[in-house]
């Protein structure tokens, strides 16, 4: 979808902000070369094995069960560890220390013509959110100069902390619903938190047809909210034909690609971009 968007709509800048499984690039990416940088989160504590005294004291007030002993050598476990420092202010002997913790790895990557910012989480790492965060800043730097007229960002699922920090900022949330119980639940959630965050909404159903009735439990969550549900996309084999190829469904002549052009057409018309700044397709196919 936000490939789909991306083309349909020609928006010069985007992010992919799932960065827990990023997959945007492999759609849709941009000719330059990609600039690399490490993102580091909180920093994690560690323990100096010369100057601890095997007091005790920092294990048992470690709430996240972070420090281990084996043998009188305490250990910290950086995969555990949430940062907060509290160990370090205990410890009568000076024996910890924080260290920076790379978190991810940022990429930014422009052609002159358009931007794209993204990121990859590190193995093992939780707090995305600030990584999210950092993809967003990367990318706003990079059109600060020149600022086109729509930034897409692709989010990640659900209702935690990178989808919040996606959410921040942004003029539209495009919600994609999925027609099932658990989609339904999911809808809920979302909406909670984007209106919660004062996020103006939209919503679509993806294979709507082959659940007619929790299509029309969406549809009617979305009527109770005020949030207007601007396509009911069908079921097409052409999508996942089109993302094995690494295609986007902007022309797709099939259903699922009519569907998501009036989606491009309906979100231009939301955010009163020009005629221009929607790219022709859309007004060809819509
Ligand atoms: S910094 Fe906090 S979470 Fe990490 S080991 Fe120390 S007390 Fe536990
Ligand atoms: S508080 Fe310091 S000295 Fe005591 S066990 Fe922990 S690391 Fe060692």
């Amino acid at each position: 979808m936000a490939a789909s968007l991306i083309e349909l709509l020609d928006a010069k800048a985007f992010a992919d902000c799932d960065v827990d499984a990023p997959n945007l690039h492999l759609v849709v990416s941009v000719d330059g070369p990609h600039q690399l940088r490490p993102h580091f989160g909180l920093p994690k504590s560690q323990i100096n094995p010369e100057l601890c005294r095997s007091c005790d004291r920092c294990l048992p007030e470690c709430r996240f069960e972070a420090i281990t002993v084996v043998e009188d050598v305490y250990t910290i476990d950086p995969f555990a560890c949430e940062g907060c420092g509290l160990c370090e202010e205990l410890c009568p002997a000076g024996a910890i220390s924080s260290v920076p913790t790379q978190t991810g790895t940022l990429a930014l990557a422009t052609d002159g013509r358009r931007v794209f910012s993204t990121a990859v989480l590190a193995m093992g790492q939780g707090n995305s959110g600030q990584l999210v965060w950092s993809v967003k800043k990367r990318l706003s730097e990079a059109i600060a100069e020149s600022p086109p007229p729509l930034a897409i960002i692709d989010g990640s699922p659900g209702i935690g902390c990178p989808v919040m920090s996606s959410l921040s900022g942004i003029d539209l949330l495009l919600v994609v619903a999925e027609p099932s119980v658990a989609g339904l639940s999911d809808l809920k959630r979302l909406l909670d938190v984007a209106i919660g965050m004062e996020v103006p909404v939209a919503a679509c159903v993806n294979k709507a047809d082959v659940n007619p009735e929790q299509t029309e439990a969406v549809q009617r969550l979305c009527d109770s909210w005020g949030i207007p549900l601007i396509a009911k996309i069908p079921f097409d084999p052409a999508v996942p034909a089109a993302i094995n190829a690494g295609r986007t469904l902007a022309e797709d002549p099939g259903p699922a690609g009519l569907a998501i052009r009036k989606i491009g057409a309906e979100i231009a018309q939301l955010l009163e971009l020009r005629p221009m700044e929607a790219s022709e397709s859309s007004g060809q196919h819509g």
